[in-house]
C-alpha cells in the first residue's frame, strides 16, 4: 500500500522544515525557522512565517556515510515540464547498486540508489508526449550528457559522457521516483513487471555484439551468475558458437568477461589464443591490474563494450520474456533491504527484488 503519511513543508527565506501531519499548529516547533532553536511558535507567526506546500511521504533507500538506510522523504520534486513520475512496482539489485548502497562507488549523501526497475506513471509533466497517466514503464538508466559528438549525432548510447541514474541522480529504491520522460518507455502488455527490470542488464548483455566477433569464432563467457549466463544466451540468439570452459588450458577466439579482477586476470586473458580478442564488459570500481607479459608477447586485443541502446533490448523483451524469468528471485520491502542486499551478494544466479509499495 502507498505510504499514506503526509507532512507540511514550512518554509521561511532559506530554511525549510518538514513536520507531519497530523499536528496542532500549537505543537509546531520550528527549529531554524523560529527565533531561536526550540522556540515555540503562535499560530498567527506561522502564518507569517510560512509558505505551506502539502506533500506526500515517500518510503525510499537513502545512502548515508557510505550505506543505505531507509527513510520516510518527501516525495521526488517535479522540476521540467518534461518530468515524469512513476510509481516504482518492483526494482531489481544489481552489483552496481551493491557497490553504491556499501560505499564502493561513492554518491552524494542522500542519494536514492536503484536503476533496473518497472512503474506506473503517476503523472507525467504538460510537455511531455510519450507517456501518460497509468502507463507500465521502464527506464534507462542512462543519463547522456547532451553536449558531446556522439549524443549531437542523437546516438546518445555512444555518449562518453553519461551519468547514472542512483549514482548521479535519485533512483528506484523508492516508492517514486521522478524521470526525464526521454528516458522512459512503455514496457510491452505481455512482459511482467519483474522481467520489464530486466531491460537495462539486458542492455548491457547485448552490447557485446557490438564487438568484434566473427561469425565463426569460438566464443567462452567467464563468470558463473546469472550475467555470464545471460551474456552467453544472446550471443547464442545471434548464431555465436558459446563454448563452456572445461579445461583452462584451451584457447578461444574471443573471451567475454563478466567478472574481471585482479586475482582471475591471468586465468581469463590465459584462455584467450595468440591474436584474440578478450571482451571487457564488467564494471568493477576501482582498477584491475592486467599482465603484460601475458598480453604483449601473444598479441591480445582488448576490446570494451558498454551498452546496446535500450530501445533495442526492449523490444527483444517479449520474445526472452519466458526465458529471462529464471533469473526472477526473491522480493523484499524496502525495509529489508540488508538481507536484500545480503542475498544479492551471496548468490548471483538469481535476482533479488524490492517491492517499494509493499
Ligand atoms: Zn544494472
Ligand atoms: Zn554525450
Amino acid at each position: 500500500m502507498p505510504n499514506t503519511a503526509r507532512r507540511v513543508i514550512l518554509q521561511c527565506g532559506r530554511s525549510q522544515l518538514a513536520i507531519p501531519r497530523p499536528y496542532s499548529v500549537h505543537q509546531l516547533r520550528i527549529y531554524g525557522v523560529a527565533p531561536r532553536p526550540g522556540a515555540w511558535v503562535r499560530p498567527g507567526a506561522l502564518l507569517e512565517l510560512a509558505r505551506q506546500a502539502e506533500v506526500d511521504d515517500v518510503k525510499a533507500l537513502v545512502c548515508r556515510g557510505g550505506r543505505a538506510v531507509f527513510e520516510d522523504r518527501a516525495e521526488p520534486e517535479v522540476r521540467q515540464p518534461t518530468d515524469v513520475m512513476i510509481r516504482v512496482s518492483c526494482a531489481a539489485i544489481c552489483r552496481t547498486d551493491v557497490y553504491v548502497a556499501r560505499g564502493v562507488i561513492p554518491v552524494a549523501d542522500g542519494r536514492v540508489p536503484g536503476h533496473e526497475f518497472a512503474g506506473i506513471v503517476e503523472s507525467a509533466g504538460p510537455a511531455g508526449t510519450r507517456v501518460k497517466p497509468g502507463d507500465r514503464v521502464v527506464v534507462d538508466p542512462l543519463i547522456p550528457c547532451g553536449a558531446c559528438i556522439a549524443c549531437d549525432a542523437a546516438r546518445p548510447h555512444e555518449c562518453g559522457d553519461t551519468r547514472f541514474l542512483g549514482i548521479d541522480r535519485d533512483g528506484a529504491f523508492a516508492e517514486l521516483v521522478v524521470i526525464d520522460e526521454s528516458a522512459v518507455h512503455v514496457l510491452p502488455a505481455d512482459v511482467p513487471d519483474t522481467v520489464g527490470a530486466y531491460a537495462e542488464p539486458l542492455a548491457a548483455a547485448m552490447a557485446v555484439l557490438e564487438a568484434d566477433l566473427t561469425t565463426g569464432s569460438s566464443v567462452a563467457v567467464t563468470g558463473t551468475g546469472r550475467i555470464a549466463a545471460l551474456t552467453s544466451f544472446v550471443l547464442r540468439q545471434f548464431g555465436h558458437d558459446v563454448y563452456e570452459i572445461t579445461d583452462a588450458t584451451r584457447w578461444f577466439d574471443v573471451v567475454v568477461e563478466t567478472d574481471l579482477c585482479t586475482a582471475n586476470a591471468e586465468a581469463t586473458l590465459g584462455l584467450v589464443r595468440p591474436g584474440g580478442t578478450l571482451v571487457m564488459k564488467s564494471r568493477r570500481p576501482g582498477v584491475v591490474g592486467v599482465p603484460p607479459l601475458l598480453c604483449i608477447p601473444r598479441r591480445l586485443r582488448i576490446e570494451c563494450v558498454h551498452y546496446a541502446p535500450f530501445d533495442v533490448a526492449l523490444a527483444h523483451l517479449p520474445r526472452w520474456s519466458t526465458w529471462l524469468g529464471r533469473f526472477v528471485g526473491s522480493e523484499w520491502p524496502l525495509e529489508g533491504h540488508d538481507r536484500a542486499f545480503d542475498l544479492a551478494c551471496a548468490d548471483e544466479s538469481l535476482k533479488v527484488y524490492f517491492r517499494p509499495q509493499s
